[in-house]
């Protein structure tokens, strides 16, 4: 028996039969073809965000074709930044994109991996739920993927679902079938984003790999309504004619989409090519109102930022090989540019390896920078170059943001320093130190032990209670406030009253006074730092209060 009722749904193994549900809700699918990195996420984050701008309730969900649970245990080199959400998910970058464009906080459920996914049908065959029936592929895990899809969109107007890689990777055909079972029953449209590779030494624009990734799309029964090109310098006259002619698709829903200096200008690019009006017009809605106003003035903001604000992230995950990264970091990042836009500075952030700083010394490699941040971060390597980075900062009244690991390795460098602690250290990193000034969180020790990593950390929004009339309570504005957090290791309670008698002032603790989650230093233009991870947290239209506070400091300006 492979049939189930789902939140009213019925699922079955033939539900290919191209019976349209009522209740209301439509889907946008957006895929990939050519190649990765297309930045499909921004795509379909626009799309979305457009969508509720026009007056309905959207949500957005990312499905991730790798065979791990989640992101939590992937290395950042590997997949970018690990963006964690309120309830607690480690999961992919791309919803942060998403949270950002939407300004909604979206759950875990919202991405699906294929390690989900199999998890899921294996422990219900081990139950016996399939009845004795052999379980495969098609139908099984791909009404799994229906089901994950369907129970992530309920109770909204259209969900935009991005299926992860490219099509024609082994890994994605299973999620390309269930968009294609969904879109059989539900108002559906399907976006193809690709790419056209610009030839110097011919001059031309080519379109080919669009060509052939349509096709590979078509092997599967999907038929694209819209193909979102990306390309340097953007489509010209002939190659949309092209594009549309040798892809049988009309010439206005082929979309030009080059790069731009600011991704934050996509929804506009896209409202300019009329395309969500054309989204809305395949699904039968209408566009009943129009948000965007904000967003223009947001952007119109981004026009006139002309003064620079120099920035340094301090972090170990710099390069890959001979390319810069630009994912790890991706929400610090972001956060700078929603402070620094809002206040009409142009940002101009750049990433310092701490290995670097270990060899050449802080004040050589921050000297031009007018912040500082150092943002989370696992274990040894680089570590004494984001404590250098921090007494730089310190001692020479620079501002400085930490986040999380930042947080605790200013603790450190305080210790040693400022407390005359020699050794001190976090036993993540020195396990035998004198002043393990930063430990294990007891719970978490026991977790390690088991060797249970997956999801285990102290993840998710967790509130703080914040020390009246210090700098952080008064950036906030007010006294409780809540965070995402993605840790194991906590400021040592026993060396609290030690550092504190030397000056350093814990501006946030946990309600129950226990776990130090804010410290700054009042003497000091802008030295602050949290357990916590606020990039999480910022939005283009509401930039978060700390990092307001950084960059305004780093700026010059007065911060009150
Ligand atoms: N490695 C540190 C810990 O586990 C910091 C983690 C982080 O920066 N997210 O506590």
């Amino acid at each position: 028996m492979s049939a189930f009722n789902f939140n009213g749904v019925t699922m079955n193994s033939d539900s290919q039969r191209g019976e349209r549900s009522n209740n209301g809700l439509r889907f946008v699918f957006v895929v990939g073809g050519v190649l990765s990195g297309l930045g499909k996420g921004v795509v379909t984050a626009s799309i979305a965000g457009l969508i509720q701008a026009y007056g309905y309730e959207v949500t957005a969900i990312k499905i991730d074709p790798y065979v791990n649970i989640d992101a939590g245990t992937m290395r950042p080199t590997e997949h970018g930044e690990v963006f964690v959400t309120e309830d607690g998910g480690e999961i992919d970058q791309d919803l942060g994109t998403y949270e950002r464009f939407l300004d909604v906080n979206l759950p875990k459920k919202n991405n699906i991996t294929t390690g989900q996914v199999y998890l899921a049908v294996i422990q219900r065959e081990r139950a016996l739920e399939y009845g004795g029936k052999d379980v495969q592929i098609i139908p099984d895990v791909m009404n799994e993927v229906k089901r994950r899809i369907l129970e992530a969109s309920q109770g909204y107007d259209v969900a935009v679902v991005e299926v992860g890689g490219t099509t024609g990777d082994i890994e994605n055909l299973v999620f390309l079938h269930a968009i294609r079972s969904l879109s059989l029953e539900y108002p559906s449209v399907t976006v193809m984003v690709t790419y056209a590779p610009f030839l110097k030494n011919v001059g031309e624009l080519k379109t080919k790999p669009t060509q052939h990734a349509v096709a590979k799309l078509r092997e599967t029964g999907i038929f694209p309504d819209f193909v979102v090109v990306r390309s340097e310098l953007g489509l010209d006259e002939p190659r949309i004619e092209k594009i549309a002619r040798s892809c049988f698709i009309p010439r206005e829903n082929i979309i030009d989409d080059p790069d731009l200096d600011s991704i934050y200008r996509l929804p506009l690019l896209f409202e300019r090519q009329n395309f969500v009006s054309k989204i809305l017009q395949k699904l039968e809605l209408e566009k009943k109102k129009d948000d965007m106003g904000p967003w223009r003035d947001f952007v119109e903001k981004i026009d006139r930022a002309k003064k620079p604000v120099r920035i340094a992230i301090v972090g170990k995950y710099v390069a890959y090989g001979n390319a810069e990264h630009k994912d790890v970091y991706i929400s610090v990042i972001e956060a700078v540019k929603h402070a620094a836009y809002n206040l009409e500075l142009k940002p101009e952030i750049k990433q310092v390896s701490s290995l670097d700083i270990e060899k050449k010394g802080a004040e050589s490699l921050l000297k031009d920078f007018d912040g500082v941040i150092v943002p989370g971060g696992f274990g040894e390597s680089g570590v004494e170059g984001k404590i250098g980075a921090i007494r730089y900062c310190r001692e020479n009244n620079i501002p400085f943001l930490g986040l999380c690991f930042g947080m605790q390795l200013a603790v450190v460098e305080f210790a040693r320093n400022v407390c005359g602690l020699e050794g001190a250290h976090t036993t993540e990193v020195d396990p035998n130190t004198p002043h393990p000034v930063v430990d294990i969180i007891p719970e978490q020790k026991e977790l390690i032990a088991k060797r249970m990593y997956g999801a285990t950390m102290r993840l998710g929004a967790w509130p703080a209670v914040l020390k009246k009339d210090t700098l952080v309570h008064k950036l906030y504005g007010r006294k409780e406030v809540s965070e995402r957090h993605r840790h194991r290791y906590e400021v040592n309670p026993k060396y609290v009253g030690l550092l504190e008698k030397h000056g350093l002032v814990f501006s946030g603790t946990s309600p129950d006074g226990v776990l130090m989650e804010f410290l700054e230093l009042p003497d000091h233009k802008f030295f602050v730092a949290t357990q916590a991870h606020p990039e999480f947290k910022s939005r283009p239209l509401r930039p978060h209060p700390l990092f307001f506070g950084f960059v305004k400091a780093s700026a010059g300006m007065r911060l009150f």
